[in-house]
């Protein structure tokens, strides 16, 4: 046996990375098994890659409307192996930084894959030690913390196995999105589809979405996936919801996709289909014969305190399912080690903003009118549109809107939805109010600064008044 550690974590997304820093702050002698690469699917194949990218595709995009603000027309092009490097180099200038955090605050970082062996004991296949080949080591340790994410999931489809059919992973994450697809197919329109359609059709790319349910985002507010659909569409992107795959096939032409809509059967060629459907907690291969901990639905269950079923085994983050984002699993993650070194909770998890990164982007935070409503709560709601907003008509991003969701009788802010520019820094301002409990008067009683976007706030709670 060596080292016996307080804490070891599997896992080196944003759940376990930011859980370590917690730790080594609370003294605890930490090790981080990562058996990819440090940030998980967030730095490496999530977050930071496609919005990375979506810059770019968006400044390609404004450079096209330049004759719109007066300037001469741009006749710009991309270069797609050029954008992946840049984007390769921000990966790996975050990874350094969380690297040198994590050196500077003490915690070991071992690359291998762990596995549990019971209660304080892991075993860790070391892939890179940095001298020599694979070891394997038996570690001992007080607790252990899972924080192993998310994998893409893939329906039962025939045909997705063929060359041409990608997740997020591959077009983020590996040679396959050194290429473009025109046109492209996507399977799924929730946050992952319509980024991905958004960064495509900004390219100049023929984007096909097709979404099982009857609206894009359907866990969002009805408005919102009704605006975005529409600005999709304007776009030219098509979009068919309801739509049922059957399958995808590679025919004389290339791939084609086979899919029923309205009762209708239907099919589309493809130089390249993305799967989008949602993402499974990843457990392979963590467990030894009669170490699991309870599962529900292939995701870890664990009580308030994020503990396993299993003594001294907490998870936290996608693992754990329920909300899969990069900053609640770090939430999690922190709550998680203050729990186990007894300290006081620091963050409210009750209220996880989300943000989809389209353009407009979209944010959210709290309940919407719909969930308010079928919750029995009289809510009184305003609303601000964005072609009001000086700001926003200044950058011709005048579309879209600011609503917020207040309770009628005490007028406590309970939920905020945006489609505008800067919606996901926006998004901030309107979750400290619902944590804090701020009413409407107290919304509209700050004074922001002209012009901005945020103006618009103030807006919707006044508007909420009349
Ligand atoms: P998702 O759950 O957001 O959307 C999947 C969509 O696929 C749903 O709308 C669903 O109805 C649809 N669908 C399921 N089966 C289908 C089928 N057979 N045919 C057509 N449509 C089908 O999942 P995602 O977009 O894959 O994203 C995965 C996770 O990653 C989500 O939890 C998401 O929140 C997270 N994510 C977040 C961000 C962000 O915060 N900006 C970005 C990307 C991903």
């Amino acid at each position: 046996m060596q080292n016996p550690y307080d804490l070891i974590i599997i896992g080196g997304g944003p759940g376990g990375y930011e859980a370590a820093f917690r730790a080594a702050g609370a003294g605890m002698k930490t090790l981080l098994v990562e058996e990819q690469g440090i940030g998980g699917t967030c730095l490496n194949r999530g977050c930071i890659p496609t919005k990375t990218l979506m810059h770019a595709s968006e400044l390609y995009r404004e450079a096209g409307r330049f004759e719109e603000f007066g300037l001469a027309a741009q006749n710009v092009s991309y270069d797609m192996v050029k954008m992946q490097e840049r984007k390769a180099k921000v990966v790996e200038d975050l990874k350094d930084g969380i690297r040198q955090r994590l050196k500077s605050q003490k915690v070991e970082i071992l690359q291998g894959h762990g596995m549990i062996l019971g209660t304080g004991r892991v075993r860790v296949t070391v892939t890179a030690a940095g001298e020599g080949a694979a070891e394997e080591k038996i570690l001992e340790t007080e607790r252990i913390l899972i924080a192993t994410g998310a994998v893409p999931a893939r329906p039962p489809i025939p045909g997705l196995e063929l060359p041409g059919v990608f997740t997020s992973d591959d077009l983020l994450d590996s040679d396959a999105g050194r290429q473009v697809y025109d046109p492209l197919i996507i399977i799924g329109g929730g946050v992952i589809g319509v980024e991905m359609a958004t960064l495509y059709n900004a390219l100049g790319c023929r984007v096909t979405l097709l979404e099982a349910l009857p609206r894009l985002l359907p866990a969002m507010d009805r408005e919102i996936s009704q605006s975005l659909a529409m600005i999709l569409k304007k776009r030219g992107v098509q979009i068919f919801t309801g739509a049922k795959v059957t399958r995808v096939a590679r025919e004389e032409d290339g791939l084609v996709c086979h899919f029923e809509y309205k009762e209708t059967p239907q099919s589309l060629p493809a130089a390249g289909i993305l799967v989008a459907i949602g993402r499974k907690p990843y457990t392979g291969g963590l467990f030894a014969p009669g170490a699991e901990p309870a599962m529900e639905r292939g995701a870890l269950v664990v009580d308030g305190d994020f503990r396993t079923s299993i003594p001294g085994i907490y998870a936290a983050g996608d693992v754990i399912g329920g909300i899969q984002l990069a900053h609640a699993a770090a939430a999690e993650g922190i709550t998680a080690v203050e729990g186990m070194a007894g300290l006081r909770p620091g963050i409210h998890l009750n209220v996880v903003p989300g943000c989809v990164y389209t353009n407009p982007e979209i944010a959210s935070a709290g309940w919407t009118e719909e969930e308010a409503k079928a919750a029995g709560i009289p809510v009184v709601t305003g609303k601000a549109l964005m072609s009001a907003n000086g700001k926003s008509v200044i950058e011709n991003q005048d579309r879209g809107f600011i609503k917020l969701v207040f309770d009628k009788e005490t007028e406590v802010l309970l939920g905020a939805q945006l489609m505008c520019a800067r919606a996901t820094d926006l998004i901030s301002e309107l979750t400290n109010a619902i944590v804090n409990g701020l009413t409407r008067g107290q919304l509209a009683a700050v004074i922001r600064p002209h012009p901005t976007f945020s103006e618009a706030v103030t807006q919707a709670a006044e508007a909420a008044l009349k």
